[in-house]
């Protein structure tokens, strides 16, 4: 039994055929530069990667690439379902949902929340239909973990109106990634999901940290976009929303600049003047950059405040987990955060620590501390048990 999970951006996909009981990846891939006549794929099969050139950059032939792929490998026959990834869920999701033409048309309703995300994971969905019209599909949210936080999480402090009408409020994303490493560490731990209170960071090029309670998240650091919250690699997180005025006066930039900046050129990337890529930054302010310096310093302080506030829902913090391609491999972003966060327990086992990268998790303290560990995400993972849950659920 495969799922095919696809994650269909605007210019790109990725893809993997997987396993879901023993999470055997027999085939995955990116296919970039779609909507161009240079689009192109990346095949990985076993150990054996190859590039391919697609005719066209629709959706379509990616897919038809796909299928092809599925053929060669003689594996049509046992994949049951697609996985889609879809950014954004609104308040209409809550859960992963087999993607019928009365949810397709719910999802639709949730463009104006994710006008850059959406549409594309729209146009791959219904493309993915017309190139596997048998198999059922499933849609999986990143926002939709989260609809189990609380309206004193949720809600702005800003006019009624605005969530009534217009849906103003804090979504939360990464959802599949922190609801799958908190599975992990209840394993990790020996301990029932149930019974944990936990903080999970997910620190890649996009940052958020999530309060999870008994396995279901009560208040994260991303809000009505993936903007707010921590600093990340090229988005600010939290700023104060005065500045976006102030800097239209006074510098003359339209809404659009301010908001291109601040997701763009804002960040470990803003601060450093170098780099989003925190494997750069650390080299660099070992040389002595000083702007590499204060960007990584700027990056931990920040991350230590967030786990510190996302401990108040929790009442009592079980441990805190690390994942994504920072927090799965920076030991000093790991060991600094943990630096600034005594008063949570937190002491560091600087050996366990140096061993916790390239794919190792595991315990990162020493007995008697708070637990902090690193998990590796497995987002494709999540989406196809997601998958494979809802096909059982829909005979
Ligand atoms: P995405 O959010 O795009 O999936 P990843 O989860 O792959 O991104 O994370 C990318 C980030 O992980 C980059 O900032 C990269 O520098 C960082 N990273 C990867 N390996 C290391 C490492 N060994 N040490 C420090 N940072 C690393």
């Amino acid at each position: 039994m495969l799922t095919l999970v696809l994650n269909s951006g605007s210019s790109s996909v990725k893809f993997a055929l997987l396993d879901p009981r023993s999470s055997e990846v027999r085939l995955s891939g990116l296919i970039e530069r779609l909507g161009s006549d240079a689009a192109s794929a990346t095949l990985k099969t076993g150990g054996e990667k190859k590039q391919v050139t697609l005719k066209d950059g629709t959706y379509a032939s990616a897919f038809g690439l796909i299928a092809g792929e599925l053929d060669a490998l003689n594996v049509r026959q046992e994949v049951q379902a697609v996985g889609h990834r879809v950014v954004h869920g609104g308040e209409k999701f809550s859960g992963s949902v087999l993607l019928t033409p009365e949810v397709m048309a719910a999802l639709r309703e949730c463009i104006p929340l994710a006008p850059l995300h959406n549409p594309p994971n729209i146009a791959g969905i219904e493309a993915a239909q017309l190139a596997f019209p048998n198999l059922p599909q499933v849609g999986v949210f990143d926002t939709a973990f989260h609809q189990t936080m609380p309206p004193v999480a949720y809600r702005y402090a800003v006019p009624e109106s605005w969530y009534t009408q217009h849906g103003v409020r804090r979504y939360g994303f990464h959802g599949t990634s922190h609801q799958y490493v908190a599975q992990e560490a209840a394993r990790m731990l020996g301990k029932p999901l149930e019974d944990l209170n936990l903080v999970t960071a997910h620190l890649g090029n996009g940052c958020s940290a999530t309060a999870v309670r008994g396995g279901h998240s009560v208040d994260s650091s991303m809000g009505f976009t993936p903007l707010e919250g921590l600093v990340m690699g090229t988005r600010s997180g939290d700023v104060d929303p005065g500045l976006h005025d102030f800097m239209a006066r006074q510098a003359g930039l339209t809404l659009t600049q301010i908001m291109t900046a601040l997701n763009k050129e804002s960040g470990l990337l803003g601060v450093s003047g170098l780099t989003n890529d925190m494997r750069e930054l650390e080299a660099a302010s070992a040389r002595g950059h000083e702007r590499a310096a204060l960007a990584l310093d700027l990056f931990i302080y920040r991350l230590a405040k967030t786990v510190a506030a996302l401990s108040v829902p929790l009442g009592r913090l079980d441990a805190l987990v690390f994942t994504g391609g920072i927090g799965e491999n920076s030991e000093l972003v790991r060991a600094r955060t943990l630096g600034h966060l005594g008063l949570l327990g937190f002491k560091l086992d600087e050996h366990a620590n140096q061993r916790a990268v390239r794919g190792q998790g595991g315990l990162i303290t020493i007995p008697g501390s708070t637990p902090a560990l690193v998990v590796n995400t497995n987002e494709e993972l999540m989406i196809a048990r997601e998958t494979m849950r809802l096909v059982a659920l829909n005979p």
